[in-house]
């Protein structure tokens, strides 16, 4: 398989070319090293003129949707530690985030003095859900790109779980860990607009109402809640901040942060992970993290050949596949 000499891409990605040397369309397009910084300072000035502007008006400052793997938890560090918000971290329990991140998501909150909340989702509910997404591809080629049908369910609830919880609160910020890959810097701060994102939610909503009917609801907004003066501003640090993995992985070990065992490189969180990028891969012939990935390369946050070890000699642990495809009745 043909891939791109400068990032991680292979020929299967949608829309890839290659020019003669190898060199796939999104690396030429990328801007370079040097306008990047100019542009993590701009978004970096940004943010503090925002926490100006928001910090102290309600009983939180941000919500941060927490995973507990080491991308939240630099995050929840960040907006704690160096800008001083007061957080309300939000872990949505899917049914299958391990034991250790929630050891960790106890710890790191503990050590940091924030609160925490768990949503834990109705598991009959979401085993309909991540069930169908084994077989079929719910959601438009588009948003496939970048997740797996099953990870794009579930990010669709926790997006909404956590804009429900900032709305009813009053909370001016909504953080996120995404990692620079994952993050578009110039959408890294953007005050949601509810006619766009009320698009945004059919586009998660419907298909799981297709299946599941009126119960999906419930984790989504009303017509009401979408006429609220109060959306928050969709904030990922994590785009204009220094991202280096192994500082990040020192850096939370202080707070008390251990490294999940037994999961796949890509995720130190969710036991679902492994599974659904295996089918994904199965189905689209691409890993779902290889764009990520491969943007973290382009900015050198991220050597090759470690990008390429972790799309290309992911060993799937099978010990997790099969307890996962138990779990959804799926063998
Ligand atoms: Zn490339």
């Amino acid at each position: 398989m043909k891939i791109c000499i400068r990032c991680v891409l292979p020929e299967t990605f949608p829309g890839i070319r290659f020019n003669e040397e190898g060199v796939c369309n999104f690396c030429l397009d990328f801007k370079g090293e040097e306008a990047l910084k100019e542009e993590k300072e701009e978004y970096y000035h940004k943010f503090q003129d925002l926490i100006k502007q928001v910090k102290g008006k309600s009983d939180y400052d941000a919500t941060l949707a927490y995973s507990g793997g080491k991308d939240s938890t630099y995050t929840l560090y960040l907006l704690k530690s160096v800008f001083k918000l007061r957080v309300l971290t939000i872990t949505f329990d899917n049914g299958f985030i391990s034991e250790q991140a929630f050891k960790n998501i106890r710890t790191v909150c503990e050590n940091l003095a924030v609160d925490s909340m768990v949503f834990k989702a109705d598991f009959q509910l979401l085993k309909r859900i991540f069930s169908a997404g084994i077989q079929n591809t719910m959601y438009s080629p588009k948003a496939l790109e970048r997740a797996s049908t099953i990870c794009t369910s579930c990010i669709g609830l926790v997006k909404f779980t956590n804009l429900k919880i900032a709305l009813e609160k009053k909370i001016p910020l909504m953080a996120w860990g995404w990692s620079p890959g994952q993050a578009p810097i110039r959408s890294s701060i953007m005050r949601i607009n509810p006619a766009l994102f009320k698009s945004t939610q059919e586009m998660y909503r419907k298909p799981m109402h297709d299946l599941v009917g009126d119960e999906i609801n419930r984790y989504f907004l009303t017509d009401e809640q979408f006429k609220s003066r109060d959306f928050p501003y969709n904030v990922s640090p994590l785009a204009f901040m220094d991202y280096d993995e192994e500082k990040i992985v020192n850096k939370i070990k202080e707070l008390g942060w251990l490294i999940p065992t037994g999961l796949d490189a890509n995720s130190t969180n969710c036991l679902l992970n492994s599974f659904s990028n295996q089918l994904h891969i199965q189905k689209h012939g691409f890993h779902p993290y290889a764009f990520e990935i491969a943007g973290m390369v382009r900015m050198k946050v991220m050597s090759r050949k470690e990008g390429m070890e972790k799309i290309y000699n992911n060993q799937n642990n099978e010990d997790i596949v099969t307890s996962v495809r138990k779990k959804l009745n799926f063998i």
